[in-house]
């Protein structure tokens, strides 16, 4: 029998999972984390208060302390079950990783528990096989991972044992960063100092500015038994192959639809993994594609959300299995259909309690409030490219620029309430009768009524679009780690910020007063960024028109939009900051390059294999159907127009499969000749533009077959039944 209507069988009859037993979430919130309020119980009062210090102002744990949080920390995992312990870490595979050891060990041949403070502080994972760049020379492979306070540990829970993990960085021995973490603390330390030293300009008492993140994450689920009969689903993540459905989110029926039972079994058992984890998930519909689902947590510091954002995808992968779906996190799993992203909600918040990205209740804090918000657009303004960069991956690739929206252009939604304020913050409109009583006036800028969040002002189509409080940096790869695009973020509008604070002290040593001299630089920098602003539909073909016109870039593949990351400008900014070295700097860029040519080497091959092994053979089976036929009516002399269908199909299928068969000979001496590069770039850009190009030429006529051979004889699951059974 066809292996794609046995799994179709199975699925007619899988039972539902049991459901959970009632818990209230606020009951088990964290119980797996080893927060400050559980630390509080193990340590004396002096320690607790040290560690939290240290923990508020970003500073380094000494060892008397760190100690103590060991032995803390070692007491509270034993008393939970867990039986070994891991520095915790994101190496620039995109992965996370872990080596687990346990506390067992022999004291005199006697078994023991332990957990020491050099072990808790730092591992030396053998850090030969992680990507370094040329950073690190495999001969001297020793790399090391180091505690991060900031982040709370926890215990993973997996049906064969419970590990204690500790969040960490990972840096090489001459104190280069290997992983995301180290240069995201970085640049969250960068932004900090330069946003309070702004907000100063407004409030003395600001001392503390924290960036703020909520990343909503999609994904789309499939039924085990289908993604298992997908080789291209499981080696690359997404299908290579697939006809269009005949319907597929057409109806618009699908987004915030009812969940599905099997669905919704699977959605409250990774809530409760989640919050067990102290994981804030509070959001869970159904995306606009069918079989697609977005999950939202509340936001959180930083760098807490984006090791947050790293589990969450792995309890979804983990809980999916037990519920005998797959969960897809590629960012374009399925041609025709919507792609998935992770929507990054990004703002800055004060130790005096305010949203630096919340409009306020007087002149003072609007001014306040503009001056930051400027500057972020400002930032982008001037930092497209490299914005661009810090989203460019294969995966991506597929979900912006591609044939199908949005594009790849980097342009600020404002909606039009605030658009209009920007305006006349520029040309303020002259009724100005009453100017002197009012303070709004005096300063030359309009009222900001106070904002409604109001849900029609919203646009989906916006890569970067501001939402009433926060920006939404919404072309953030779903599989990505936010820290590539946070980190980026987070050094251009510190950088801006920076170059904000030097313009209005330019101008209040020439004597400008403060408020006025700030009400210049916002008004310039609006001003100057208006091209980056757009309200309209960013899907259409009329915005890539129009973003040509205004010279906005649109990079629609990886290995040019990676440039960005080694310009002039971008070594100044990171250099100046000291978030990276120039060697640093390019050592990432070489990885990214490596990553997205193996990505698109490894499709290839799959291509060729499902096309040799599959695609081919299942359509040849059904022609010779057709020629037997064919002989057989000719054999008892049925008139030729009888068997003229059948002949045809022959032909047309014989021309699909010749289309196939060029499209695979084309491609392989493509890959390689993009394989005798030597240099990654060059390697990358020859799979981008020779490569990667063949894919669609040779899907076209696979999918045109699908179309055509009986449905008897296609093995591989297609798209209608990912889509919709389940
Ligand atoms: P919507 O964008 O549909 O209004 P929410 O307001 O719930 O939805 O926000 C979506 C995400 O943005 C959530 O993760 C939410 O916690 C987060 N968010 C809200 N305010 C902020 C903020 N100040 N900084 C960062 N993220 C925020
Ligand atoms: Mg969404």
């Amino acid at each position: 029998m066809n292996p794609r209507f046995k799994a179709l069988e199975l699925i007619q009859t899988r039972p539902l999972t049991e459901p959970l037993d009632a818990v209230r979430s606020k009951e088990i919130f964290a119980s797996n984390v080893f927060t400050l309020k559980v630390m509080k119980n193990y340590l004396s009062k002096e320690v607790y208060q040290q560690l939290k210090d240290c923990v508020d102002h970003g500073a380094s744990v000494n060892r008397t302390i760190a100690g103590q949080v060991a032995g803390a920390m070692k007491a509270w995992a034993i008393e939970k079950g867990a039986t070994h312990f891991t520095h915790w870490f994101q190496p620039l595979t995109g992965l996370t990783a872990e080596k687990h050891d346990a506390f067992f060990e022999l004291h005199d041949g006697e078994p023991i528990e332990k957990f020491s403070e050099n072990e808790l502080v730092q591992q030396e994972p053998d850090a030969s096989s992680f990507p370094s760049g040329g950073l690190r020379n495999t001969f001297e492979a020793r790399g090391y991972t180091a505690w991060d306070s900031s982040s709370p540990a926890f215990i993973f829970e997996s049906r064969y044992g419970k590990t204690l993990c500790i969040p960490s960085v990972f840096v090489s021995y001459t104190g280069e960063a290997l992983d995301h973490k180290a240069p995201l603390l970085k640049s969250i330390a960068t932004l900090e100092k330069a946003a309070v030293e702004v907000c100063q300009l407004f409030d003395k008492n600001v001392k503390k500015v924290i960036a703020t993140l909520g990343p909503e994450q999609e994904y789309f689920l499939i039924d085990r038994a289908l993604f298992d009969l997908r080789p291209d689903l499981l080696l690359t993540g997404r299908t290579l192959f697939g006809a269009a459905p005949a319907r597929g989110q057409q109806l618009e029926d699908h987004y915030f639809g009812s969940i599905p039972e099997r669905v919704m079994g699977f959605m409250v058992e990774l809530e409760r993994e989640a919050h067990k984890l102290g994981i804030p998930l509070k959001t869970r519909h159904n995306e606009v594609a069918p079989a697609q689902f977005e999950c939202a947590p509340i936001f959180e510091e930083m760098n807490v959300a984006i090791d947050h954002a790293q589990i969450l995808m792995d309890l979804i992968d983990r809980v999916a299995r037990k519920h005998s779906f797959h969960a897809l996190l590629h960012e374009k799993p399925y041609a025709h259909i919507n792609g998935s992203g992770k929507h990054n909600n990004w703002s800055m918040a004060t130790d005096t309690g305010k949203n630096l990205l919340s409009p306020g209740k007087n002149p003072q804090e609007n001014l306040m409030f503009l001056a930051f918000f400027s500057t972020v657009i400002k930032a982008v303004f001037e930092n497209a490219d490299l914005l661009r960069a810090s989203i460019a991956t294969a995966g991506n690739d597929y979900r912006l620029g591609a044939n199908e929206a949005p594009p790849a252009i980097i342009s600020v939604f404002v909606g039009s309430q605030l658009s209009r304020i920007l305006d006349e913050v520029v040309n303020p409109p002259r009724t100005r009768n009453k100017a002197e009583s009012d303070p709004y006036m005096r300063l030359g800028i309009v009222k900001i009524p106070e904002l409604q969040r109001d849900t029609t002002d919203r646009n989906r189509t916006s890569p970067f679009a501001f939402t009433g409080n926060k920006f939404e940096f919404r072309a953030v790869g779903s599989s990505a780690n936010s820290s590539n695009a946070m980190l980026v973020l987070n050094m251009i509008v510190a950088n801006q910020l920076t170059e904000f604070k030097k313009a209005v002290l330019r101008k209040t040593q020439r004597g400008r007063k403060k408020e006025a001299a700030i009400l210049d630089v916002i008004k310039d920098y609006i001003d100057s960024s208006k091209v980056i602003r757009f309200e309209g539909n960013g899907y259409s073909d009329e915005w890539v028109e129009e973003a040509a016109k205004r010279g906005l870039s649109n990079i629609k593949q990886t290995p040019l939009a990676l440039a960005a990351y080694v310009s002039e400008k971008t070594e100044a900014l990171f250099t100046n900051h000291r978030i990276f070295t120039r060697a640093e700097l390019h050592a990432r860029y070489e990885i990214m390059l490596e990553s997205y040519f193996k990505k698109v080497a490894i499709e290839s091959k799959v291509m060729e294999e499902l096309a040799m092994n599959h695609i081919i053979p299942s359509s040849i089976k059904y022609q010779k159907e057709l020629l037997e036929t064919i002989e057989a009516m000719a054999d008892v002399d049925m008139p030729e127009e009888s068997y003229a269908a059948q002949k045809e199909l022959v032909i047309q299928i014989g021309s699909h499969l010749k289309g196939v068969l060029e499209g695979v000979k084309k491609m392989t001496k493509n890959r390689d000749a993009a394989d005798s590069h030597e240099e990654a770039q060059a390697k990358a850009v020859a799979y981008a533009e020779t490569v990667q190009p063949c894919f669609e030429e040779i899907r076209t006529h696979a999918d045109s077959l699908e179309l055509i051979v009986s449905d008897e004889y296609w093995s591989l699951p297609k798209y209608r039944e990912m889509l919709f059974k389940r």
